[in-house]
């Protein structure tokens, strides 16, 4: 706690402000990328802490949120096949499909179980040799190694009836599509747990080529704000480059060992994120070389054309568009507890996020 305490520090925090507004002069749109700095802004309220000129946009960084349509729809109908188990986060399960939820699913009947690791998803296909578990692979390049790992795991055990259905994704082709598509942003504060896992040359184009901003910033108020500080820096000298202020944890090459079985397992394939569509090579699909355990190569289900919820407008709020107080159903007909998009539903999601700490 001591060592958190640090990085939370009052007079810290706002000793930074000051240094903030000292040095920022242009406007500037800054996206925290991941979820996790979402919530972190919110809950120690650094909006307030800022000047007028630097505003901060939530992007599509939460895993559950960015996770398609199709995808869920395909879990739900995977649920419904005899002998077949799902195994999931648990956010994920009330993430409302087309026409239902995996949550009404398991009211239904169907065998949906929350697990809080991959590898309990593989324990319960060893108790269940005659059961299909299927576990639901969502995440960036943060929760993938460990997908990854419990592939290989599930092959060096000999376990058949353990599959993986994967919406796991890779964050820098989302990041510069969302530059591509015009989205107003002058840098980028970058997600520390990814980038402890794929290093930060990940981000090199970004400044090099679109002239960006990036710094990789930790998950505390003291860090965030000092991202801020760095960011507001490179701008007003229009010096855009990829710095690391997460130095604790996030170094220049990443986690070599966390690659490597990334890239053991996985392959890069078109990718489809919610709110932004197909996205070239921004998704990981499992080997050929290992399709028994891939569940799209293992399972075949007519899936209809999938559909968002009525007036949602998740899709935008993750390209940094809109906020959740644009969409008129926020706290009112969406809420955490009766969620209508997948922006409300994790904790992560910048609806959620909002609606906690919107007082
Ligand atoms: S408040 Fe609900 S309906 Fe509106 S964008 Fe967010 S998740 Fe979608």
């Amino acid at each position: 706690m001591k060592y958190i305490d640090e990085y939370r520090k009052k007079e810290l925090i706002l000793a930074v402000s000051e240094k903030i507004k000292g040095v920022s002069k242009k406007e500037m749109v800054l996206m925290e990328v991941c979820g996790g700095h979402t919530m972190a802004i919110h809950r120690f309220g650094l909006p307030s802490l800022l000047p007028a000129n630097i505003r901060l946009i939530s992007g599509p960084g939460c895993p559950v949120c960015v996770s398609g349509q199709h995808f869920i729809d395909t879990a739900m109908a995977y649920s419904k096949i005899p002998g077949v188990i799902i195994t999931t986060y648990g956010d994920l399960i009330r993430v409302p499909g087309s026409t239902t939820s995996l949550e009404k699913e398991r009211a239904n009947g169907s065998d949906v179980r929350i697990v809080y690791s991959v590898l309990e998803s593989l324990e319960i296909a060893k108790k269940n040799p005659g059961k299909k578990v299927v576990f639901l692979g969502i995440g960036f390049e943060t929760t993938a190694p460990l997908t990854a790992a419990a592939v290989l795991q599930a092959k060096a055990e000999n376990i058949p009836n353990f599959f993986v259905l994967s919406a796991h994704k890779v964050m820098p082709p989302v990041m510069k599509a969302l530059v591509d598509e015009g989205v107003k942003i002058d840098g980028f504060i970058a997600p520390g747990h990814v980038s402890a896992i794929t290093g930060t040359g990940i981000y090199d184009e970004l400044a090099s080529v679109c002239r960006l901003g990036v710094v990789v910033s930790g998950f505390e108020p003291v860090d965030m704000m000092q991202a801020i500080l760095m960011l507001a820096l490179q701008i007003e000298s229009g010096t855009p480059k990829v710095e690391v202020q997460y130095q604790r944890v996030v170094h220049r090459d990443g986690n070599k060992l966390a690659q490597e079985v990334l890239n053991d397992v996985f392959e890069l394939r078109d990718d489809t994120w919610r709110g932004l569509g197909i996205i070239p090579l921004s998704g990981l699909k499992i080997r050929k070389e290992l399709s028994a355990y891939d569940a799209e190569v293992q399972f075949s289900v007519d899936i209809p054309e999938s559909t968002e919820p009525k007036g949602c407008i998740c899709g935008e709020i993750l390209r940094g568009l809109k906020t959740p107080a644009d969409c008129p159903l926020f706290a009112k007909k969406c809420t955490p507890s009766d969620p209508v998009g997948a922006c409300m539903v994790s904790g992560e999601g910048t609806c959620a996020t909002y609606y906690k700490y919107r007082s």
